[in-house]
């Protein structure tokens, strides 16, 4: 799945990543306006590529 642009800052995916919090979860943040998505709990779900997609459709569902 793709990143989508920041919703507050416009850049895209070369400064909005997904980022690893600690060992339990991620969260997508863009570095340029340091803006952040929902954070995912790896724990929620079967695998760590899965949070990874939850929290990049999470952030992709903001406007
Ligand atoms: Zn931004």
């Amino acid at each position: 799945m793709q990143i989508e642009n920041c919703p507050f800052c416009g850049c895209s995916d070369r400064r909005v990543g997904i980022r690893k919090m600690g060992n339990k979860g991620y969260r997508v943040v863009c570095s340029k306006c340091g803006s952040t998505g929902p954070h995912i709990n790896i724990a929620d779900h079967e695998t760590k590529s899965a949070a990874q997609e939850v929290a990049i459709e999470k952030w992709n569902e903001r406007v």
